[in-house]
């Protein structure tokens, strides 16, 4: 499959400012590199504070970059201006974990929809029918369309917000915690609906969140993120039975099991999570998590950073345990 997004070392450090000047930097996310193929859903984990919902800004340049590089469709989003920026603004959407703040409260359904398209200059024929189809894909109706965001609960604001975006035919989606917020009933039938959405359209997703059991279901490849860097990648199944990283193998083990086989294999390398998570402002050297880790080897794990080996196909870790010092 062909690869929609490749992020290449990506930064973004925000100051941390005293009285008078900087006085520190946040490494928020600090080289960060992975590629996103297109139709597939690329899950982002990791305890809150790890970068990965920064990581989902700065690729869609809601944030800039302090380094690196995102290549979208063969485009370097970092240099893109004018025209290109704004086709790129269309092609590459979010939703976000809590639509209220998104969506306009003085506007009705079908403003809120019709505003995006208006800009990006797309034509339709009849609106009203144009917003109407995308109400009835995202399982809404026609009595929606003229009332107001604070009518609705918040799993069909969230449907909203996606017919929204369905709007601009987008390629690519950032789904940042897009159902954290609400009801599990609620949850599992918007999580149900994105991955149709996904097959009729053929888009490809980032998912972020920090709840492993959705990021199973929803995700083909995961990436596991601690302190702004990210420390395993794999498929989603291979990840889940066989988790290679400490801190991944920590993270997974805090969470309840429904399939008894892959319980089984966890229960043999099950670890508690232990600590919190030191500050992004000045990390531990050598390998970030080297302070929480119950491998650690002084001199290897305090001294360097551990590169990101292919341990088996297509399944990467970044730990002395697995690389050559
Ligand atoms: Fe633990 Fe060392 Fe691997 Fe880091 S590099 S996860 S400290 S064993």
């Amino acid at each position: 499959r062909d690869v929609v997004l490749k992020v290449e070392n990506l930064k973004k450090y925000f100051p941390v400012r005293g009285l008078i000047r900087t006085i520190g930097w946040v490494k928020a996310v600090d080289g960060v590199s992975f590629e996103i193929r297109r139709g597939e859903t690329f899950g982002l984990v990791g305890e809150s504070g790890c970068g990965k919902t920064t990581t989902g800004r700065t690729i869609l340049r809601l944030i800039e970059p302090t380094d690196g590089k995102i290549i979208f469709m063969g485009k370097d989003v970092t240099k893109l201006k004018g025209e290109e920026l704004k086709w790129f603004r269309r092609k590459a959407q979010i939703m976000f974990q809590d639509p209220y703040s998104s969506l306009n409260p003085r506007q009705t359904v079908f403003e809120i929809i019709m505003e995006p398209v208006k800009f990006h200059g797309i034509q339709v024929d009849d609106p009203e029918e144009f917003v109407i189809k995308l109400l009835e894909s995202v399982g809404l109706n026609e009595t929606h369309l003229y009332r107001y965001p604070h009518e609705f609960s918040g799993g069909q604001r969230q449907r909203i917000a996606l017919a929204r975006i369905l709007a601009l035919r987008p390629e690519f989606i950032v789904l940042d915690e897009p159902t954290s917020a609400l009801d599990v009933s609620v949850q599992a039938n918007i999580l149900n609906m994105l991955k149709d959405l996904q097959k009729e359209y053929g888009f490809t997703y980032l998912f972020i969140s920090h709840d492993l059991g959705v990021v199973k279901y929803m995700s083909n490849r995961i990436g596991v993120m601690y302190l702004g860097k990210l420390v395993e990648v794999g498929p989603a199944d291979k990840l889940f039975e066989n988790p290679l990283h400490p801190y991944t193998q920590m993270l997974f083990s805090a969470i309840p099991i429904p399939d008894p086989d892959i319980a089984r294999e966890m229960k043999k390398k099950r670890m508690k999570v232990t600590g919190e998570p030191p500050s992004p402002i000045n990390p531990p050297s050598g390998c970030r998590f080297h302070p929480r880790c119950p491998y650690f080897k002084a001199g290897v794990c305090d001294k360097k950073e551990p590169p990101m080996v292919e341990v088996e196909k297509d399944h990467y870790v970044a730990c002395w345990l697995y690389a050559k010092a």
